[in-house]
C-alpha cells in the first residue's frame, strides 16, 4: 500500500527504521527486532541505504525481505548523488516489478573522500531524484530538518530548497532527529508561512549513551537541552539509557498532544528503547 493513502486516511501514523546488516552474522539481530516490534503494528517500515550507495543490493533484498516476510508495507531509502539516471530506473523497474511503491528520496551525504566516488551528472539535489521518481507513479517521502541541513546558510534557505522536492513531487516529510520540540513546532510554522502543507512525521531517536550526545550535535547539528546533557553526564549505562528512554516519552507525548501526523523512530535496528516508549506513552500513536 502507498504510504501517501495512509497519511489520507489516518490521524496519524508509526513508523520504524532499520539499516541493512553488513554482515551475515549480525542478520539474526535484525529479524529479532522486527519480530519484537511487530506487535506495535507500523503503518510503514523503512530500509537505509548506505551512504555513497554502499549497502545498495542489501537494502534491496531487505526492503523484499521485510515486505514479502512480515507482510509489512515498506519504503525503501534511495540516495542519487553516486547515481546516474540509467541506474535509477532500472532499480526503480526492479522496484515497481517487486510491489515496492514507496520511496525516501534523499540526495545522501557527498563522499569525503570524493575522488573514490563518481559524483552524479544527473542527480545534483533530491529534487532532482524527486522529480525522476514521480514520473514512475511512487509515493514519495523527502527529508526535512528542522534546525537546517548543515550545508544550509540559513533554515530559510533550507525550507526554500525542501519547497522544490515538494514541488517536484515529494508527497510527505519525515524530519532529522531533534530534541527539543519547540524547534519542531517552530519549522512547522515556517512551513506554513511557505505554503508546505505537506505531512511532517517526526524523527524520534532516544539518546541511550553520552557518546550520541557529541555524534548528534556533530553528524546533525541538533541542539540537545543542556539539562538533561547535565542530567546524563558521568552516569552509568543504565541510567543514561532509562533517562533517555523517559525523556523521550515525554517528547513523543509533548509531539501526539500537539497533533504530529507521526512518530517515525530510527530504531537502529534495535527493539528496547522503541518497545519501552511506545509502551508507556499515555496517548494512541495511531
Ligand atoms: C529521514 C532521513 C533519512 C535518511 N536516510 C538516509 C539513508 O538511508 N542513506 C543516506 O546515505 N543518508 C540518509 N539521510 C541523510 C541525508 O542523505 C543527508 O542529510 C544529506 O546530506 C542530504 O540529503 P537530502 O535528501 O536532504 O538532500 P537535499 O534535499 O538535496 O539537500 C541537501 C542540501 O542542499 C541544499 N539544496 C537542496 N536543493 C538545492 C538547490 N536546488 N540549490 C541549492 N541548494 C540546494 C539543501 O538546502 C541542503 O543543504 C537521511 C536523512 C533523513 C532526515
Amino acid at each position: 500500500m502507498k504510504i501517501c493513502d495512509k497519511l489520507n486516511i489516518k490521524k496519524r501514523v508509526l513508523s520504524f527504521e532499520f539499516f541493512p546488516p553488513k554482515k551475515v552474522e549480525n542478520e539474526h539481530i535484525l529479524f529479532e527486532t522486527l519480530d519484537e516490534l511487530t506487535h506495535f503494528n507500523p503503518d510503514f517500515v523503512s530500509i537505509t541505504y548506505g551512504a555513497g550507495g554502499s549497502t545498495k543490493d542489501k537494502t534491496l533484498e531487505w526492503t523484499l525481505k521485510i515486505k514479502n516476510d512480515y507482510k509489512f508495507t515498506v519504503m525503501m531509502h534511495l540516495t542519487c548523488i553516486t547515481s546516474d539516471k540509467e541506474e535509477i530506473d532500472q532499480l526503480l523497474d526492479n522496484l515497481k516489478k517487486n510491489g515496492i511503491e514507496n520511496i525516501l528520496a534523499l540526495r545522501g551525504d557527498i563522499p569525503k573522500d570524493g575522488l573514490n566516488y563518481h559524483i552524479s551528472n544527473d542527480f545534483k539535489y533530491a529534487s532532482d531524484l524527486v522529480g525522476f521518481i514521480k514520473k514512475k507513479n511512487f509515493c514519495i517521502g523527502v527529508a526535512g530538518y528542522p534546525e537546517g541541513h548543515l550545508e544550509a546558510v540559513s533554515i530559510d534557505e533550507d525550507i526554500f530548497n525542501l519547497k522544490k522536492k515538494i514541488e517536484a513531487g515529494g508527497d510527505f516529510i519525515i524530519t532529522q532527529l531533534f530534541f527539543d520540540n519547540r524547534l519542531f513546532y517552530r519549522y512547522l510554522e515556517l512551513l506554513s508561512k511557505n505554503n508546505i502543507n505537506t505531512p511532517v512525521l517526526a524523527g524520534i531517536m532516544p539518546i541511550t549513551s553520552f557518546a550520541q550526545v557529541d555524534k548528534f550535535k556533530k553528524m546533525c547539528g541538533v541542539h540537545i537541552p543542556e539539562e538533561f546533557i547535565n542530567r546524563i553526564a558521568d552516569k552509568d549505562d543504565d541510567y543514561v539509557f532509562n533517562a533517555g528512554v523517559e525523556y523521550t516519552i515525554k517528547q513523543c507525548e509533548d509531539l501526539l498532544s500537539n497533533g504530529v501526523k507521526g512518530l517515525h523512530f530510527y530504531t537502529l535496528n534495535k527493539s528496547e528503547a522503541t518497545k519501552k516508549i511506545l509502551n508507556n506513552l499515555r496517548y494512541e500513536v495511531q
